[in-house]
């Protein structure tokens, strides 16, 4: 237990020192900062450790996830609590954005990263922040009562997803389903809005990474706007069924990470074979349940997977099969999702492919129209604004009208 002990003395103490740029042993440090501690105890708070730097500044180090068997890593969301001295103004510098993705080297960050405070974790407002050129991010605060929150988006947890289940569950026109559980033993859903018999059905999945809360506000949207019992909302319902996987990673979720689960599988990856249960129950939870609705003659017709990104766009990525008529049920959303929601910011190119990703899966292993749609998590073209919870459950509403007209005369 002592040579256990000195190992993480060490360990801590190391890095301590490599970030304050000295291992002198035994030199004092001292603390004057009004500073009183970064908290990360609660649900969706982002793993980090810090420092007073010699500048004055709060130094934030992020820890990245990593995906198995791979050079990938990601940071990309923060979400913790300041306590200070009432009052305090502090300036922050948030590190580690060295990420890789797809085999690459690149920043999640742009000079158009926001972030968002809040004293209460519930009710945010937006913050410009300063991309410094080694890649990371600084700002300032005043942190007037002695407790400030900091997070990169307006923070969608588990809870929120409870809350919202307990309120709709006992809807007529709900129906949710357990399917499988996370690596960590919490239980997956999918929630069905609407009739099984509806002539249309559409898939959304969000969250498959956890940093981006923007498809979790989406759907909560989309499901309030349908469960409204207006001529609208049944106009809507007699003509689709919508199928919601609300929360793909949520261990990843209630951990604060960034993007894979917590064996390091990336939720949106490999799809172009079944899944690995033991690694990726997540993923084998809905391709159990996608292969039983096929197996009922009830596939989706549709699928869309929400995501955030720096751009905004829907993916439609094209493996090497016949496209024509997928491309054209492709164009035909975007169209769809143009007149009828906020979304300007267009579809990927023709030469775009991101291979194994859910898309690509769906459609040659399932025969799905499937596609991921991007929100971008800086700002909304199509408002003028910025990205809210409030903008994003805006288009999940606006997607009803967008599915209704999609499915109106399509052969499927
Ligand atoms: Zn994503």
């Amino acid at each position: 237990m002592r040579n256990r002990n000195l190992e993480v003395a060490w360990h801590w103490s190391v890095l301590f020192a490599l970030a304050l740029g000295t291992v002198a042993a035994g030199q004092t440090v001292d603390w004057s900062s009004p500073l009183h501690y970064l908290n990360t105890s609660f649900e969706h708070a982002s793993p980090l450790y810090w420092e007073i730097g010699s500048d004055g500044a709060v130094h934030v180090y992020l820890i990245y996830d990593h995906e198995r068997s791979s050079p990938n890593r990601a940071n990309g969301h923060w979400f913790f609590e300041i306590q200070a001295v009432p009052g305090a103004e502090l300036t922050f510098v948030l590190h580690n954005f060295d990420n890789v993705w797809n085999g690459r080297r690149g920043s999640p960050l742009d000079n158009r990263t926001i972030g968002f405070i809040s004293e209460d974790a519930r009710t945010w407002r937006v913050i410009r922040l300063e991309t410094t050129k080694d890649n990371c991010l600084r700002f300032g605060v005043t942190v007037r009562t002695g407790s400030l929150y900091v997070a990169r988006l307006e923070p969608y947890r588990l809870s929120d997803l409870e809350t919202l289940k307990e309120r709709i569950a006992a809807n007529p026109n709900v129906e949710i389903t357990t399917i499988g559980k996370t690596v960590e033993g919490r239980q997956l859903e999918i929630i069905r809005i609407g009739r099984v018999e509806a002539p249309h059905r559409v898939l959304l999945r969000a969250r498959a990474h956890p940093w981006e809360p923007g498809g979790s506000w989406v759907v909560q949207g989309l499901v309030e706007r349908l469960l409204r019992d207006d001529a609208d909302a049944r106009r809507c319902l007699r003509r689709y069924c919508v199928y919601v996987m609300p929360m793909a990673n949520k261990d990843g979720v209630v951990r604060g990470w960034t993007r894979f689960n917590v064996l390091g599988a990336d939720l949106n990856r490999q799809w172009d074979r079944p899944p690995d249960p033991r690694i990726n129950p997540e993923n084998q939870a809905l391709e159990t349940w996608l292969a039983s609705m096929v197996q009922q003659g009830r596939a989706p017709h549709l699928m869309i997977d929400l995501h955030n990104d720096n751009s905004g766009k829907l993916h439609v990525s094209r493996p090497d099969i016949d496209l024509e008529e997928y491309l054209a049920k492709m164009a035909r959303l975007e169209t769809m999702l143009r007149e009828h929601t906020w979304f300007t910011e267009g579809s990927t190119t023709a030469s775009f492919r991101n291979p194994g990703s859910i898309g690509e899966g769906l459609l040659e292993r399932f025969g799905i129209d499937a596609c991921v749609l991007e929100l971008n998590a800086n700002w909304i073209a199509g408002l003028d604004d910025y990205p809210s919870a409030k903008n994003w459950q805006l288009l999940g509403a606006q997607l009803c009208e967008a599915l209704y007209h999609y499915f109106k005369d399509s052969a499927s």
